[in-house]
């Protein structure tokens, strides 16, 4: 993010503490320094401010992996300077992400012959495996349009209005119009009759998702796969169906193989995982997954052959780490069908340990499901004296990081709480946050009572303020990170001074 520096109040804000032994003037904040420092300096300048992020491991707002085992940070960095795309250089980096591919192929039970290779292509993550797959979708829809001489120009997309933010930035960036079903009260994903009901002629497919981000509910895609093959049937038209697996991808197969969601549907053409989901990756890696080449047009393949042999290439980015297909690789290949199911139904356990703790405080409700994403979200059962922005924000002293975000329309007035079970969260964390919880209730309870700020934040940062909606400025929050910097350089200047003095 760029800001004028002007706007935030001071240029020089780099301040040396510790590093003043090998620096005595501050470094410009927003300028490329005049000279260079020593790489000690360099390093621990920057060290040192990053101590202000939060612990990874606490971030219980995230799905993405924050842990994996040193064997795999060993072949990560030792791959740091690979860059992927140079694919004659590096052919088995390449052959890896192949053998990822058609592993997860197979775990999405797509129809392959044997010894057919599978059709997929390894991403940075979710959101470009979606961009992906959506172009995918849009070029046949065009393409079945122009052959029968019909308009091809207002092209749409269903899905409820739980979605990701990448399906409204596929939609914004694709020019392709985003038809959302509306959520409503204890319903928060996409009701399958409603999303059929919106299909027309422009409908370039159905997605649904697998592991709402909201609240982790599986969609009910047999029931869209039914009801969509019954209406394609009566009008002849051809809409398909996407699944947006990033989080449920690596979660159904393990836990409930026999909940029929992905390529057993026949109207499901494509899905997208992300493998630095449950994927067990560190951020980074995404997979996009079609049926079969007939799904996936030859058009929006681009074959280069100038850094060696012919490499077909599908991907909005050109150059990227080569790391995260060989951790994918390690992950499958280490853990196995035994290993994930493993780290899944310990996840779930642990979620449940949770949740269960969470019920006996009697003061929320449960809005997660216990067959989905393991996760649970809850919200107050009363929040007229103090409300689930505050039970977060209370956490945060206690090192925890869970989100609150209102739900989409029409269910804008609920506030939820959640929190991520991932595979380093393990029963100890479980219990000493229901214990947090409990001492955060009690905290507040005894608070005297006030008014109750309607303020409430979306999950894209939004602060919603009663009706009125207003976003918080990039400046204020970049302002209030400064601030928060500045102190704590003030008291690392005021402890150096009395250890100074000690010394
Ligand atoms: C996380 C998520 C995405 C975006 O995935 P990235 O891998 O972060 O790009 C898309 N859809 C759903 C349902 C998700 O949970």
């Amino acid at each position: 993010m760029v800001l004028s520096e002007t706007a935030t109040g001071t240029d020089v804000s780099v301040h040396s503490t510790f590093a003043s032994r090998y620096v005595r003037a501050s470094l410009p904040r927003f300028r490329m320094p005049e000279n260079s420092i020593p790489k000690e300096a360099a390093y621990q300048i920057i060290n040192d401010e990053l101590m202000l992020d939060g612990n990874p491991r606490l971030n219980l707002a995230s799905f993405v992996t924050t842990w994996m085992e040193p064997e795999c940070d060993k072949l990560i960095m030792a791959a740091i300077n690979k860059n992927y795309v140079d694919m004659d250089e590096y052919p088995v980096t390449t052959e890896l992400q192949n053998r990822c591919v058609n592993m997860i192929a197979h775990l999405f039970n797509a129809p392959l012959e044997d010894g057919e290779p599978a059709v997929g292509v390894g991403t940075v993550g979710s959101s470009e495996a979606i961009m992906l797959a959506g172009l995918a979708f849009k070029r046949k829809w065009q393409n079945r349009r122009k052959e029968q001489g019909l308009p091809f120009d207002k092209p749409n997309i269903v899905t409820g209005a739980n979605v990701q933010v990448c399906w409204e930035k596929f939609a914004r960036y694709f020019e392709v119009e985003l038809k959302e079903v509306k959520l409503r009260d204890d319903y928060y994903v996409m009701d399958p009759e409603l999303a059929v009901e919106m299909v027309d002629e422009n409908t370039i497919c159905v997605a649904a998702i697998l592991g709402s981000t909201l609240n982790g509910e599986f969609e009910d895609v047999k029931r869209l796969n039914d009801l969509l093959e019954q209406k394609n049937k009566e009008t002849g038209w051809e809409t398909p169906i996407h699944v947006d697996a990033a989080s449920g991808g690596f979660i159904a197969p393990f836990l409930y193989p026999d909940l029929v969601w992905d390529f057993r549907l026949p109207l499901v053409k494509s899905i997208n995982v992300s493998g630095h989901k449950y994927g067990l990756v560190y951020a980074g890696i995404g997979w996009s997954i079609w049926r079969s080449k007939e799904d996936l047009p030859e058009e929006l393949i681009f074959h280069i052959n100038y850094l060696g042999a012919d490499q077909p290439t599908f991907t909005l980015n050109f150059s990227k780490g080569s790391s995260q297909v060989i951790a994918q690789y390690y992950q499958l290949i280490r853990l196995g069908y035994e290993g994930y199911k493993n780290v899944m139904e310990n996840c779930r356990d642990n979620m449940l340990v949770l949740k269960e703790g969470l019920e006996k405080t009697d003061r929320f409700k449960i809005v997660s499901k216990d067959n989905g994403v393991p996760l649970v979200a809850f919200t107050l059962k009363d929040s007229s004296h103090f409300n689930e922005f505050q039970v977060s924000d209370f956490l945060r002293r206690f090192g925890w990081i869970v989100p609150a975000y209102t739900m989409p329309p029409d269910a804008q007035h609920v506030t939820v709480l959640r929190v991520v079970i991932r595979e380093d969260f393990s029963r100890t964390l479980a219990e000493r946050l229901v214990l947090d919880v409990q001492k955060v209730l009690h905290e507040l309870e005894l608070l005297p009572a006030r008014v109750v700020s309607n303020t409430t934040v979306t999950p894209n940062g939004e602060v919603v303020d009663n009706n009125v909606k207003v976003k918080k400025s990039e400046l204020e929050t970049q302002r209030e990170i400064t601030m928060v910097w500045k102190k704590f350089v003030m008291e690392r200047r005021k402890m150096n001074e009395k250890m100074n003095g000690v010394c």
